[in-house]
Protein backbone atom coordinates (compact mmCIF):
# COMPACT_ATOMS: atom_id res chain seq x y z
CA UNK A 1 0.00 0.00 0.00
CA UNK A 2 1.24 3.21 -0.69
CA UNK A 3 1.22 6.49 1.14
CA UNK A 4 -1.63 7.70 -0.85
CA UNK A 5 -3.91 4.20 -0.22
CA UNK A 6 -6.43 4.62 2.57
CA UNK A 7 -8.81 1.91 3.97
CA UNK A 8 -11.00 4.21 5.59
CA UNK A 9 -14.40 4.41 3.99
CA UNK A 10 -15.90 8.03 3.50
CA UNK A 11 -19.63 8.55 3.17
CA UNK A 12 -20.95 11.08 1.03
CA UNK A 13 -21.14 13.98 3.73
CA UNK A 14 -16.83 13.46 3.44
CA UNK A 15 -16.55 15.15 0.26
CA UNK A 16 -18.52 18.20 1.13
CA UNK A 17 -16.72 20.51 2.62
CA UNK A 18 -17.19 23.24 5.31
CA UNK A 19 -18.31 26.12 2.99
CA UNK A 20 -21.92 26.95 2.45
CA UNK A 21 -23.15 27.11 -0.45
CA UNK A 22 -24.61 30.39 -1.74
CA UNK A 23 -26.70 29.20 -4.15
CA UNK A 24 -30.29 30.70 -4.45
CA UNK A 25 -32.76 28.05 -1.50
CA UNK A 26 -34.62 26.15 -3.94
CA UNK A 27 -31.64 26.23 -7.03
CA UNK A 28 -31.30 22.49 -8.46
CA UNK A 29 -27.37 22.61 -8.02
CA UNK A 30 -27.69 22.00 -4.12
CA UNK A 31 -29.03 18.12 -5.11
CA UNK A 32 -26.56 17.99 -7.94
CA UNK A 33 -23.63 18.24 -5.48
CA UNK A 34 -25.47 15.80 -2.93
CA UNK A 35 -25.67 13.22 -5.95
CA UNK A 36 -21.70 14.10 -6.44
CA UNK A 37 -21.05 13.55 -3.16
CA UNK A 38 -23.12 10.53 -3.09
CA UNK A 39 -21.62 8.84 -6.21
CA UNK A 40 -18.04 9.20 -4.55
CA UNK A 41 -18.47 7.54 -1.65
CA UNK A 42 -20.80 4.71 -3.20
CA UNK A 43 -17.77 3.50 -5.29
CA UNK A 44 -15.63 3.99 -2.34
CA UNK A 45 -13.44 6.56 -3.10
CA UNK A 46 -11.32 8.80 -0.38
CA UNK A 47 -11.17 12.92 -0.57
CA UNK A 48 -7.62 12.52 -1.67
CA UNK A 49 -8.39 10.18 -5.02
CA UNK A 50 -10.98 12.63 -6.03
CA UNK A 51 -10.86 16.32 -8.14
CA UNK A 52 -13.08 18.77 -9.16
CA UNK A 53 -12.39 21.19 -11.60
CA UNK A 54 -15.01 24.57 -13.02
CA UNK A 55 -15.29 27.15 -15.16
CA UNK A 56 -17.64 29.81 -14.60
CA UNK A 57 -21.11 30.06 -13.51
CA UNK A 58 -23.54 29.24 -10.78
CA UNK A 59 -22.86 25.61 -10.99
CA UNK A 60 -18.98 26.36 -11.11
CA UNK A 61 -18.84 26.99 -7.63
CA UNK A 62 -18.72 23.78 -6.41
CA UNK A 63 -15.16 23.04 -6.23
CA UNK A 64 -15.74 25.33 -3.21
CA UNK A 65 -18.33 22.93 -1.69
CA UNK A 66 -17.04 20.05 -2.27
CA UNK A 67 -13.70 18.65 0.11
CA UNK A 68 -11.83 17.00 -2.56
CA UNK A 69 -8.87 18.64 -4.49
CA UNK A 70 -10.57 21.68 -6.93
CA UNK A 71 -9.67 24.36 -9.60
CA UNK A 72 -12.32 26.95 -10.14
CA UNK A 73 -10.91 27.83 -13.25
CA UNK A 74 -11.44 30.05 -16.05
CA UNK A 75 -14.98 30.56 -17.74
CA UNK A 76 -15.30 28.04 -21.00
CA UNK A 77 -12.19 26.56 -20.26
CA UNK A 78 -12.88 24.12 -17.37
CA UNK A 79 -12.75 21.06 -19.64
CA UNK A 80 -9.17 22.02 -21.04
CA UNK A 81 -7.77 22.44 -17.43
CA UNK A 82 -9.05 18.96 -16.21
CA UNK A 83 -8.09 17.27 -18.72
CA UNK A 84 -4.39 18.29 -18.19
CA UNK A 85 -5.06 17.73 -14.78
CA UNK A 86 -5.96 13.57 -15.48
CA UNK A 87 -3.01 13.33 -17.72
CA UNK A 88 -0.52 14.79 -15.69
CA UNK A 89 -2.31 13.01 -12.56
CA UNK A 90 -4.01 9.56 -13.75
CA UNK A 91 -4.19 8.80 -10.77
CA UNK A 92 -6.78 11.28 -9.84
CA UNK A 93 -10.56 10.74 -10.47
CA UNK A 94 -11.25 13.56 -12.39
CA UNK A 95 -14.53 14.80 -12.87
CA UNK A 96 -15.29 18.79 -14.11
CA UNK A 97 -18.53 20.33 -13.54
CA UNK A 98 -20.42 23.68 -15.07
CA UNK A 99 -23.22 24.98 -16.52
CA UNK A 100 -25.05 25.20 -19.79
CA UNK A 101 -23.47 29.02 -20.72
CA UNK A 102 -20.11 27.76 -19.61
CA UNK A 103 -19.89 24.49 -21.34
CA UNK A 104 -21.35 25.14 -23.93
CA UNK A 105 -21.12 28.67 -25.33
CA UNK A 106 -18.16 30.10 -24.00
CA UNK A 107 -16.52 26.43 -23.33
CA UNK A 108 -18.22 25.11 -26.83
CA UNK A 109 -15.31 24.00 -28.38
CA UNK A 110 -13.13 22.55 -25.84
CA UNK A 111 -16.62 20.44 -25.41
CA UNK A 112 -16.71 19.40 -29.07
CA UNK A 113 -13.09 18.27 -28.49
CA UNK A 114 -12.80 16.73 -25.02
CA UNK A 115 -15.53 14.37 -26.67
CA UNK A 116 -13.29 13.39 -29.13
CA UNK A 117 -10.26 13.04 -27.55
CA UNK A 118 -11.65 11.06 -25.23
CA UNK A 119 -9.79 11.60 -22.08
CA UNK A 120 -11.00 9.32 -19.21
CA UNK A 121 -12.91 11.81 -16.84
CA UNK A 122 -16.72 12.92 -16.43
CA UNK A 123 -18.02 16.00 -17.18
CA UNK A 124 -21.41 17.32 -15.78
CA UNK A 125 -23.12 20.10 -17.16
CA UNK A 126 -25.69 21.77 -14.47
CA UNK A 127 -28.21 22.56 -17.21
CA UNK A 128 -30.95 25.22 -16.78
CA UNK A 129 -31.03 26.91 -20.01
CA UNK A 130 -30.39 30.11 -19.06
CA UNK A 131 -27.26 32.47 -17.62
CA UNK A 132 -28.10 32.72 -13.95
CA UNK A 133 -25.38 34.30 -12.59
CA UNK A 134 -25.50 37.46 -14.34
CA UNK A 135 -29.12 37.48 -13.88
CA UNK A 136 -30.96 35.77 -16.74
CA UNK A 137 -29.37 35.99 -20.51
CA UNK A 138 -30.68 33.25 -23.08
CA UNK A 139 -27.33 30.48 -22.97
CA UNK A 140 -26.91 27.82 -25.71
CA UNK A 141 -30.00 25.93 -24.61
CA UNK A 142 -32.54 28.32 -24.43
CA UNK A 143 -35.82 27.32 -25.57
CA UNK A 144 -35.68 29.59 -29.20
CA UNK A 145 -39.27 31.62 -28.29
CA UNK A 146 -38.16 32.49 -24.48
CA UNK A 147 -38.24 36.18 -23.71
CA UNK A 148 -39.48 36.02 -19.75
CA UNK A 149 -36.34 37.75 -18.57
CA UNK A 150 -35.50 41.55 -19.34
CA UNK A 151 -31.89 40.26 -20.39
CA UNK A 152 -33.74 38.19 -23.17
CA UNK A 153 -34.88 39.87 -26.47
CA UNK A 154 -38.51 39.99 -27.04
CA UNK A 155 -40.00 37.20 -28.65
CA UNK A 156 -36.64 35.22 -27.77
CA UNK A 157 -33.28 34.56 -29.60
CA UNK A 158 -35.20 32.80 -32.37
CA UNK A 159 -32.31 30.77 -32.67
CA UNK A 160 -32.48 26.43 -32.90
CA UNK A 161 -31.03 25.82 -29.08
CA UNK A 162 -27.95 23.45 -29.05
CA UNK A 163 -28.36 19.77 -28.14
CA UNK A 164 -25.55 18.81 -26.68
CA UNK A 165 -26.82 15.25 -25.85
CA UNK A 166 -26.63 14.68 -30.01
CA UNK A 167 -23.56 16.94 -29.93
CA UNK A 168 -21.66 14.93 -28.00
CA UNK A 169 -22.23 11.36 -29.83
CA UNK A 170 -21.61 12.92 -32.89
CA UNK A 171 -18.36 14.64 -31.74
CA UNK A 172 -17.57 10.92 -30.35
CA UNK A 173 -18.19 10.72 -26.58
CA UNK A 174 -17.73 7.38 -24.86
CA UNK A 175 -20.35 7.39 -22.47
CA UNK A 176 -24.02 9.73 -22.83
CA UNK A 177 -26.39 10.35 -19.77
CA UNK A 178 -29.11 12.91 -18.85
CA UNK A 179 -30.30 13.34 -15.31
CA UNK A 180 -32.64 15.14 -13.69
CA UNK A 181 -31.48 17.26 -10.09
CA UNK A 182 -35.34 15.87 -8.93
CA UNK A 183 -33.76 12.35 -8.33
CA UNK A 184 -30.47 13.05 -6.93
CA UNK A 185 -30.23 9.08 -6.00
CA UNK A 186 -30.70 8.43 -10.00
CA UNK A 187 -28.30 10.90 -10.77
CA UNK A 188 -26.03 9.60 -8.12
CA UNK A 189 -26.21 6.52 -9.96
CA UNK A 190 -25.71 7.45 -13.18
CA UNK A 191 -22.51 9.84 -12.14
CA UNK A 192 -20.98 6.40 -10.38
CA UNK A 193 -21.59 4.94 -13.70
CA UNK A 194 -20.26 7.88 -16.12
CA UNK A 195 -16.78 7.98 -13.34
CA UNK A 196 -16.39 3.73 -14.04
CA UNK A 197 -16.76 4.28 -18.10
CA UNK A 198 -13.28 4.73 -19.37
CA UNK A 199 -12.99 7.52 -21.45
CA UNK A 200 -14.78 11.12 -21.67
CA UNK A 201 -17.99 10.68 -20.19
CA UNK A 202 -20.82 13.17 -20.41
CA UNK A 203 -24.02 13.57 -18.30
CA UNK A 204 -26.44 16.40 -18.64
CA UNK A 205 -28.76 17.14 -15.45
CA UNK A 206 -31.42 19.15 -15.37
CA UNK A 207 -31.20 21.59 -12.68
CA UNK A 208 -33.94 24.19 -12.57
CA UNK A 209 -32.82 28.08 -11.98
CA UNK A 210 -35.66 28.55 -9.77
CA UNK A 211 -34.66 32.53 -9.79
CA UNK A 212 -34.76 33.53 -13.66
CA UNK A 213 -36.50 30.34 -15.06
CA UNK A 214 -39.37 29.69 -11.91
CA UNK A 215 -41.40 27.44 -14.63
CA UNK A 216 -38.91 24.73 -14.36
CA UNK A 217 -40.23 23.71 -10.90
CA UNK A 218 -42.67 21.63 -13.56
CA UNK A 219 -39.86 19.74 -14.69
CA UNK A 220 -40.31 17.45 -11.77
CA UNK A 221 -43.62 16.39 -13.65
CA UNK A 222 -41.80 16.12 -17.12
CA UNK A 223 -38.94 14.36 -16.43
CA UNK A 224 -39.18 10.98 -16.78
CA UNK A 225 -36.42 7.78 -16.48
CA UNK A 226 -36.11 5.73 -19.28
CA UNK A 227 -35.48 2.18 -18.53
CA UNK A 228 -33.59 1.56 -21.55
CA UNK A 229 -30.73 -0.60 -21.26
CA UNK A 230 -28.09 1.96 -22.74
CA UNK A 231 -26.98 1.42 -26.27
CA UNK A 232 -23.26 0.40 -27.88
CA UNK A 233 -24.57 1.74 -31.55
CA UNK A 234 -24.09 4.71 -32.00
CA UNK A 235 -26.41 4.47 -34.74
CA UNK A 236 -29.50 3.57 -32.54
CA UNK A 237 -28.27 6.33 -29.84
CA UNK A 238 -28.47 8.83 -32.72
CA UNK A 239 -32.07 7.75 -33.30
CA UNK A 240 -32.77 8.08 -29.88
CA UNK A 241 -31.43 11.16 -29.07
CA UNK A 242 -32.59 12.98 -31.95
CA UNK A 243 -36.22 11.98 -31.45
CA UNK A 244 -35.48 12.69 -27.68
CA UNK A 245 -37.48 16.08 -26.02
CA UNK A 246 -35.03 16.73 -23.74
CA UNK A 247 -37.09 15.11 -20.80
CA UNK A 248 -35.48 11.50 -21.15
CA UNK A 249 -33.39 10.58 -18.11
CA UNK A 250 -30.70 7.72 -17.88
CA UNK A 251 -27.74 6.23 -19.70
CA UNK A 252 -28.78 6.83 -23.30
CA UNK A 253 -25.17 5.57 -24.67
CA UNK A 254 -21.79 3.33 -23.57
CA UNK A 255 -19.19 3.14 -26.47
CA UNK A 256 -16.39 1.23 -26.32
CA UNK A 257 -13.90 3.41 -27.54
CA UNK A 258 -10.42 3.13 -25.52
CA UNK A 259 -9.46 6.08 -23.29
CA UNK A 260 -6.94 8.84 -24.92
CA UNK A 261 -3.87 6.93 -24.07
CA UNK A 262 -5.19 3.32 -24.06
CA UNK A 263 -5.39 2.89 -27.78
CA UNK A 264 -3.39 0.50 -29.71
CA UNK A 265 -1.24 2.34 -31.85
CA UNK A 266 -0.43 1.60 -35.43
CA UNK A 267 3.40 0.79 -34.80
CA UNK A 268 4.34 -0.19 -38.42
CA UNK A 269 1.74 1.87 -40.88
CA UNK A 270 3.83 2.13 -43.63
CA UNK A 271 4.37 -1.64 -43.91
CA UNK A 272 0.71 -2.22 -43.36
CA UNK A 273 -0.21 0.32 -45.89
CA UNK A 274 2.42 -1.13 -47.89
CA UNK A 275 0.98 -4.82 -48.25
CA UNK A 276 -2.47 -3.85 -48.44
CA UNK A 277 -1.69 -2.34 -51.97
CA UNK A 278 0.45 -5.76 -52.80
CA UNK A 279 -2.38 -8.21 -51.97
FE1 LIG B 1 -29.40 28.63 -8.93
FE2 LIG B 1 -30.53 30.33 -10.67
FE3 LIG B 1 -29.98 31.13 -8.20
FE4 LIG B 1 -28.00 30.67 -9.93
S1 LIG B 1 -29.57 32.27 -10.11
S2 LIG B 1 -28.06 30.01 -7.77
S3 LIG B 1 -28.81 28.91 -11.09
S4 LIG B 1 -31.45 29.53 -8.77
MG1 LIG C 1 -27.10 27.92 -16.84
Amino acid sequence: MTSCESTATYTAKDFKSEVKPVWCPGCGDYAVLSSITKAFADLGLAPHQTSVVSGIGCSSRIPAYTNTYGIHSIHGRALAVGQGLKLGRPDLTVLVAGGDGDGFSIGGNHFLHACRRNVDITYIVMDNRVYGMTKGQPSPTTESDWDASAMAPPGGTGMTPFHPLAIALASGANFIARGFSGDPNGTAQIIAEAIKHPGFSFVAIMSPCITFREEQRDWKNTMRNVNIEPTTDPAQAARRLMTDDGFNCGILYRGDRPAYGKEKKATNAVSDLDREFTL
